[in-house]
Parts: structure tokens; sequence; C-alpha cells
């Protein structure tokens, strides 16, 4: 009998309990009414025997039964629990796995683009370098302990500013919800330096554990997918001129880039505004167009 409830916590054994008594009390309140119905005719002692039997019969099979029934679909609940995280999060390193982050991130985009003043944002795309070498010359355990410590150093730099998910093998993503121009080089940059750092001793420091990043910084409407190629494209850029270090692009749909594009926008609500404030007699209200 424990193995039925193993797994199980406080709440679910409560709502277990719960749940087993109002199946049994309902059960046990329909057997006695259809009794009651059918018996009543038959005089006060044939009732008062059929209701003993409506009221022990259900009570001895409800109970086993419905207890049952609510560990059972407890256990399905938390299977299903594990199942969702482990699907949600990548095993080694806890970072999100790839499908949950691209669809974390498409679902913020598509927040922003029902917003008058979409924030800013950063995608950066992260793959640490030689990595094939690191697995050949210090093992396949040393190389899932330097993709941890990897892991560790981008938690530690974004926070709850982003998310962070393991792409694929030794490649990263970091989505910024908010990034400005200013900070979203250094906080890339301090990702690099510290993996650097720690990277030393990891792997010897001959030949230590660096990772190559690419920044895209852009504002809304985008596609995941053309971002994505914008902050691949400086990934790549970064590999092909030396490794171990940062690339960034600020990139926008719009024509003028992203500080021409919130000027733009702020100006429009400037104009819109004054407009509103002002007399135009009969001629019709403008509405601020994006
Ligand atoms: P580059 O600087 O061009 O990115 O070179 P690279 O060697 O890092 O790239 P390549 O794609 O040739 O090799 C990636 C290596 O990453 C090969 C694979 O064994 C290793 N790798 C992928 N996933 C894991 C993992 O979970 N654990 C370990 N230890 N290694 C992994
Ligand atoms: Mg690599
Ligand atoms: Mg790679």
């Amino acid at each position: 009998m424990t193995s039925l409830y193993k797994g199980l916590d406080r709440r679910a054994v409560i709502w277990i309990v719960n749940w087993t008594f109002s199946g049994t009390v309902g059960c046990t309140a329909v057997a006695v009414l259809i009794t009651y119905h059918y018996i009543a005719p038959f005089g006060p002692e044939v009732m008062a025997t059929s209701m003993r039997l409506a009221l022990y019969i259900p009570l001895l099979l409800a109970i086993p039964l419905f207890a049952f029934i609510g560990i059972k679909l407890q256990q399905l609940a938390r299977a299903n629990d594990l199942l969702t995280l482990a699907s949600r999060y990548d095993g080694l390193t806890g970072c999100l796995s790839r499908a949950a982050f691209t669809s974390d991130v498409t679902a913020f985009a598509a927040e922003q683009d029902l917003k008058p003043f979409p924030a800013t944002s950063a995608l950066m795309v992260l793959d640490a370098d030689h990595f094939k070498r690191i697995n050949d010359q210090h093992g396949h355990l040393a190389g899932d302990e330097a993709l941890v410590a990897i892991a560790t150093e981008m938690r530690a730099a974004v926070g709850e500013s982003g998310l962070i998910g393991r792409l694929g093998g030794e490649e990263f993503g970091v989505f910024v919800h908010e990034a400005h121009p200013e900070t979203i080089g250094a906080m890339a940059e301090r990702i690099r330096l510290a993996v650097a750092e720690r990277g030393q001793a990891i792997a010897s420091s001959a030949d230590p554990v660096t990772v190559s990043i690419g920044v895209a910084l852009f504002t809304y409407p985008v596609q995941y997918e053309d971002i994505f190629k914008v902050a691949d494209d400086q990934l790549y850029l970064a590999k092909n001129t030396g490794r171990n270090r940062v690339c960034l692009v600020e990139y926008s749909r719009l024509p003028g880039g992203i500080r021409a594009m919130a000027a733009q926008l702020r100006d429009g609500l400037a104009g819109a505004l004054t407009d509103a404030f002002t007399d135009h007699g009969d001629a019709p209200s403008r509405v601020a167009g994006r």
C-alpha cells in the first residue's frame, strides 16, 4: 500500500481524502433515496433492513474504490507535471529547452506587437569555442562541467531580466526583455569574461573554455526566425574574427534603425497629443499612427 502513496505530497493526500469522502457520501445518498422510493410501500420493517443495506453496501464499495481512483488520478497529475518539466528544461544545465525558449520569446514578441510603445529587446546566441577539443582533451565529464559553468555564469549575468535556453549541444540563447544599447554589450561582455575566467579552472590554462557571442538588439515588430538569424550571423562573425569575443548589431525592420524608430514614435505621440488638445472646430480628431 505504501507504494500507492509514493511521490504524493500533503496537498495530494488532502485532495484524495476529500474526493473519497465526497464520492462515498454521494453514492450513499443515491442508494438511500432509491431504496426509500422503492421500499417505502413494503412497511417499516422491510424499510429498516433495506436502509441498512443501502448504507453499508456503498460504504463498503465506495471508500476503497474512490480512494484507489483518487490516488491514481493524483499520480497521473504528478507524472504529467514531471513530463512538462522534463520537456521544458534541459536536464544538464537547467536552462529552458530549445522549444520552450523559442515559444516563450515568441509569446513575448506577440505581446509587444500589440503595444503602442514596444520594448527594445535583445537576443544573444552563444557558442562554446573549440568545444570538441575540450571534450577530446579533458573528457566528456569535464565538457559537461564546462556547460554547467557556462549556464551558471549566464544566469548570474542575466538574472531576472531575461530567459536562458540551451539551443542544442554547446549552443545557448539569451533573451533580454528590455535591453538598452549601453548595457546589452556590457552584459554579453560580462558573460564572456566570466566564462573565460572560470574556463581556466575547468580546462588547462593553455586551452581554456571560452565562448563567442552574437547579439541582436532590436525593436518590434519582428519574427523570431529573423532575429535569430541576425544574432546567429553575429555569432559567426565572432567565430570568424578570432572567437572569445562579442559581436553586436542593432536591427530594426523599419528604416532608420532602433533609435530613429523610438524618436519617431515619441514625436508621433507628442504630435498626436498636441493635436488632441488643440481646438480644430469641426475637423475630425486624428489618431496617432505607428
Ligand atoms: P567552434 O568553436 O567552431 O564552435 O568549434 P566546436 O568544436 O565547439 O564545434 P563543433 O560543432 O565541431 O563541436 C561541438 C562539440 O560539442 C561536439 C560535441 O561532442 C560537443 N557537445 C555537444 N553537446 C555536448 C554535451 O552535452 N556534453 C559534452 N561534454 N559535449 C557536448
Ligand atoms: Mg562550438
Ligand atoms: Mg555549436
